[in-house]
């Protein structure tokens, strides 16, 4: 399963300068924490339930719309609010409760979780957005698109997106799983988290000037020490934890099929047969994706 997989609902991320209306959803970030609804099911406050803010529309999914509160100090206010009024607040009334914005992706239903992860990366733009990087003055909001300018210098700041490859190298029948050395972390939204320690493919960003394909290439070249053949796009999967786009390929060893780890990044590589892929059909990414493809021989 994949984050972004919320069929039949549909994710509409076009801009619109709209007010919001009380039934609309708000996306409460602060401090890498989202305020969420006490319960089973992953759910937000309306702007009814929050009253007057300084509300910025993000996206709709259907008819929901989505707002959030960029100033980060009015987010923190509003969230200690509401976690404090719930927390005094009589037996069966609504609660809210801080949750790590990371862990919406565990949670359903799926279009609240994707809601919650794409909330993190735009967000989290529109935070680091709000002075220019050419001159270094505050910045507007077009009117018209998702694109911040800067009324002194004209400089545009759109939402960046950093695209990045995961890899499916074949030998025969069997696909090469990695696993990360410990020490290596993951940088996102300008924070650190610890890398899976479970199984992965090889994966990197793609470079300034190169192509998809090139970046495979030269991605398990330095990871794996492997020259492959017959690169085919398979599928690709947003990602916002880390502002990603992941495209996955597919390909297979050309020539020597010898492993050489590159020690920084990985603690270990090897190809497995089917038969040795772990169950990972409750994980939601594009690796457990592709793994489980393997596993059931869909690939
Ligand atoms: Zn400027």
């Amino acid at each position: 399963m994949m984050l972004h997989e919320i069929e039949p609902k549909k994710y509409r991320v076009e801009y619109r300068n709209v007010a919001p209306e009380p039934k609309d959803k708000v996306l409460l970030y602060s401090a890498q924490e989202l305020i969420v609804r006490e319960g089973e099911a992953l759910g937000y406050p309306t702007v009814e339930e929050i009253g007057k803010a300084n509300y910025r529309y993000l996206f709709s999914i259907d008819e929901t719309a989505y707002f959030s509160i960029l100033d980060e100090n009015e987010a923190e206010d509003i969230a200690v609010r509401l976690v404090v009024a719930s927390a005094e607040s009589e037996p069966g009334a609504v609660r809210f409760v801080r949750l790590p914005e990371r862990s919406v992706r565990y949670l359903s239903p799926r279009e609240e979780a994707y809601a919650g992860a794409v909330g993190t990366q735009l967000v989290g733009w529109y935070r680091r957005s709000r002075f220019c990087g050419r001159c270094g003055a505050k910045t507007e909001h077009s009117e018209t698109e998702r694109m911040m300018h800067c009324p002194k210098c004209g400089n545009m700041i759109y939402p960046e997106i950093h695209p990045s490859v995961i890899v499916g190298i074949f030998h025969g029948d069997r696909l090469l799983v990695t696993r990360y050395n410990p020490k290596h972390m993951e940088v996102s939204n300008g924070h650190l988290f610890k890398a899976p320690v479970h199984e992965a493919l090889v994966a990197g960003y793609i470079e300034t000037g190169e192509t998809a394909e090139e970046a495979v290439e030269r991605e398990v070249m330095e990871e794996v020490g492997l020259k492959v053949k017959n690169i085919r796009f398979y599928r690709d999967t947003p990602w916002p934890f880390s502002g990603s786009l992941l495209f996955s390929f597919l390909c297979d060893v050309d020539g020597d099929p010898t492993i050489r780890i590159e020690e920084d990044e990985l603690s270990m590589a090897v190809f497995k047969t089917r038969e040795e892929m772990p169950d990972r059909s409750k994980e939601v990414s594009l690796t457990s994706a592709i793994m489980e493809d393997f596993r059931l021989g869909r690939l």
